[in-house]
């Protein structure tokens, strides 16, 4: 069994955790920031280029994202991620000190004088935890402007849930009090990154780093559902579902895996992979940044959400569908009507009205939005609903 290696989960994994600024404190919390604060920001972007940390959701260095930064940059932690089966985000936020002192030396490094902690407006307990543990971190002067220049603003943006407020435009809009939606034009003054990335960063920057870790999410019908934290590359899909998630009910046979979250494709369980000269099935997998890739699937966020016999499929797209359909921000016609639609229909299908059309439409329509979006939410969308047709398609036709 792969050995888990928690860094970024270690605290809240203590029984006596506390989320509290004094606690965080004693355990040499806001060390890495106060050590950077002192370096230049060209120093710590070198510091982060060897340590080489990617941010979660893209494989993109971090380094390059704070290289690229544009002057003086507005920086949100996008914590505005509830795809369905995605649950680490919000468990990483009861431990706010590590992501703020993580998103304070980002700043640093990039130059940004006000941070945005983007929080979904239902994650009502997280908000009030953020907004305490921001107010106790000015109290110890580490948020706030400093006498003699420099220092970083923070605050908590409850956002109203769009998927296009995790991309730089739309989530500069939403800030800025207009409607989120896709630019074609100009440069964001915006840099993103997500919760996990930002709750690395101290660890990656500490003296005694050696290994680059990835937590994982896995949900769905495994036995012991839950965050996981290994060393990037360090375990394959079916080491992290059936040795560390405990696997499947007994008796329950696994139909299908979304190895990526919901916003990639949902995978056969007896798929094979080509892998350079070798197949691969689905469990050898590496769960790595560079390999899905390769297979026209991307890391995503690190959720795996696992489907077995014993759930009503029809119910599970219906929901996904559901959460598609009311986070599109309506900005394209492709992916604004093709997601009304495909809405729809499930909900008919789920109603017992299906009509013979319904799957080949289905699959037709998602077709057609790829490639006719603006922005990756609608492809993402596209893609994951044309995987959960086309292999659950006998589920969902109507006799
Ligand atoms: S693809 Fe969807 S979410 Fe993205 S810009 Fe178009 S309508 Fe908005």
């Amino acid at each position: 069994m792969p050995l888990e290696y928690p860094l970024v989960l270690k605290h809240l994994r203590e029984k006596a955790f506390k989320p509290g600024i004094e606690a965080y404190l004693s355990l040499e919390g806001y060390q890495v920031y106060r050590r950077f604060l002192e370096a230049s920001a060209e120093s710590l972007k070198q510091a982060m280029r060897t340590a080489g940390l990617r941010e979660c959701g893209t494989g993109v260095l971090v380094a390059d994202i704070w290289d690229r930064a544009p002057q003086k940059p507005i920086l949100v932690i996008n914590a505005h991620v509830s795809e369905p089966g995605n649950f680490k985000d919000r468990t990483l936020l009861r431990d706010p000190h590590q992501m703020i002192e993580g998103a304070l030396i980002a700043a640093h490094a990039v130059g940004a004088e006000q941070i945005y902690f983007y929080v979904r407006s239902d994650w009502t307990a997280e908000i009030k935890l953020l907004e305490a543990a921001i107010e106790d971190a000015r109290a110890y002067c580490f948020v706030g402007k400093l006498e003699g220049g420099g220092g970083c603003e923070a605050c908590v943006y409850v956002g109203g849930g769009a998927a296009i407020c995790g991309e730089t435009f739309g989530v500069e809009a939403a800030i800025v009090g207009c409607r989120p939606v896709p630019s074609m034009m100009g440069h964001p003054s915006v840099v993103i990154h997500s919760v996990e990335t930002v709750c690395q960063v101290k660890h990656v920057l500490s003296v005694a780093h050696e290994t680059l870790t990835r937590v994982f999410a896995v949900g769905g019908g495994v036995q012991r559902p839950g965050c996981y934290e290994f060393p990037c590359g360090s375990l394959t899909l079916g080491e992290l579902i059936y040795d560390v998630a405990g696997g499947l009910v007994p008796g329950r046979k696994l139909r299908g895996v979304f190895p990526c979250g919901v916003f990639s494709k949902c995978v056969a369980a007896e798929a094979l992979f080509a892998l350079g000269p070798r197949q691969v099935s689905l469990y050898d997998l590496p769960m790595d940044f560079d390999t899905w890739p390769q297979l026209g699937l991307s890391m995503g966020r690190g959720s795996v959400i696992v489907i077995d016999d014993a759930v009503n499929v029809r119910s599970i797209i219906v929901n996904l569908m559901r959460f598609f359909a009311t986070e599109i921000c309506g900005f394209c016609v492709p992916c604004r009507e093709g997601s009304r639609w495909l809405h729809q229909m499930l909900e008919r299908i789920q109603r017992g009205e299906g009509r013979p059309s319904d799957v080949e439409l289905m699959l037709s329509l998602t077709d057609q939005m790829r490639g006719r979006v603006a922005c990756p939410f609608g492809e993402f969308m596209a893609d994951s609903v044309h995987s959960l047709v086309t292999l659950f398609r006998e589920d969902l036709k109507t006799t």
